[in-house]
């Protein structure tokens, strides 16, 4: 039996209804903004529970975007979590600013208790990640946010479909970043990404920046870029967000499935506290493990492909060290050491499940 971690092919196996769309919008040539990214803008503005969305093509360029908004520039700090993904800095360092890693909880979100000490007359944003599709403690983060005078970004890239005390992931702070990438809860066929706020001056200055600074055809307001999504990607999404709500369903009742029977297993098997008011979106399901290579390297044997998110943190990423940092995200770099990441896709059947489970078991007992 064969576990795959992909699920793309599954996902994208009845193309149909896409191939479809596709052909009446290359008819339409509404190739460059228009309908296509105003529907997908407002249907997502509807889900989201926001004022305003702005689809982009990629998380990586909402973030940037979010930090441009703001004003973050040269000698600005940038605080976000020490396990994030590469994008999450590297949009900082593109305007100009400095990432600031706190350490994360045993949740693997950023641990809000460490904020503080980080903070310092250049910290300009706080960006809490949902990474996995976990839920960071994004009300503290908010106060503390509003006790210094600081943004939030949230990177909720992998937090589509999820929910915090009954809102969605991304709607708490100034803005919030989604990305539409292959390892997501909506994926597109390649890359996408969006944004959304409740800021009608940041949402104004985006959309324009967006859009070359253009105020209309024969004139700019300021220099902007190129960020717009592509409208044969609003298709894809758009099919996606019909699903999201019953991809969200089956990933927690998968994860449930594997957290019960993995808890047999807890001297060996570390599985964080599930905060049932939350919502997961379980873009990833990560568990802290003994032995972490060698039962990685059995299950692969098995043909059940796990991963590891990431082996190497961000703090000790070539780039960050550079900064010669004294602080060390302690947790962060011992989880780098025990997480594993199991599939958990909206594909995989209960056998599959079983034999993972089985696998696992076999190899510590
Ligand atoms: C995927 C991801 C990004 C980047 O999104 P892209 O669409 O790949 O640019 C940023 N932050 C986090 C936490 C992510 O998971």
């Amino acid at each position: 039996m064969k576990v795959p971690f992909n699920y793309l092919p599954f996902e994208f196996k009845n193309h149909n209804k896409i191939i479809l769309e596709w052909k009446s919008l290359i008819k339409s040539n509404d190739y460059t903004l228009g309908k296509y990214v105003n529907s997908v803008e407002k249907k997502f503005s509807k889900f989201f529970g926001s004022k305003y969305v702005i689809a982009v093509n990629s998380g990586t360029d909402a973030l940037i975007l979010s930090l441009k908004a703001l004003g973050v520039k040269s000698g600005d700090e940038v605080i976000t979590a020490a396990n994030t993904f590469y994008a999450t800095a590297g949009a900082i360092v593109a305007c100009g600013a400095k990432p600031v890693l706190v350490d994360v909880n045993d949740n693997y979100q950023i641990n809000e208790t460490l904020i503080e000490k980080r903070i310092t007359k250049k910290t300009k944003v706080i960006i809490p990640v949902y990474w996995g599709g976990g839920i960071p403690n994004i009300d503290k983060i908010i106060k503390i946010a509003k006790k210094y005078n600081l943004y939030v970004i949230e990177d909720s890239c992998m937090g589509i479909g999820g929910k915090f005390k009954k809102r969605h992931p991304g709607t708490f702070g100034d803005i919030g970043c989604f990305s539409f990438h292959p390892l997501k809860t909506i994926n597109a066929i390649g890359d996408a990404g969006m944004l959304c706020t409740n800021s009608k001056k940041l949402y104004e200055w985006i959309k324009k920046y967006r859009n070359h600074g253009m105020r209309d055809r024969d004139n700019i307001d300021f220099w902007g870029v190129n960020m717009r999504m592509q409208p044969l990607q609003c298709v894809v999404v758009l099919e996606g967000l019909k699903k999201i709500n019953k991809v969200i369903r089956t990933r927690n009742v998968n994860a449930n499935y594997l957290d019960l029977n993995l808890r047999k297993l807890n001297k060996f098997i570390k599985i964080p506290e599930r905060n049932k008011k939350n919502l997961e979106t379980f873009a990833l399901y990560m568990v802290r493990v003994k032995r972490r290579d060698k039962l990685i390297k059995y299950l692969n044997k098995h043909n059940i492909e796990a991963k590891i998110h990431y082996p190497k943190p961000l703090c000790l990423q070539k780039p960050y060290i550079k900064y010669n940092d004294k602080y060390i995200s302690k947790n962060a770099i011992q989880q780098s050491k025990e997480l594993i990441t199991l599939p958990v896709h909206q594909y995989l059947s209960k056998d599959q499940m079983k034999f993972m489970i089985d696998k696992i078991s076999k190899f510590y007992i």
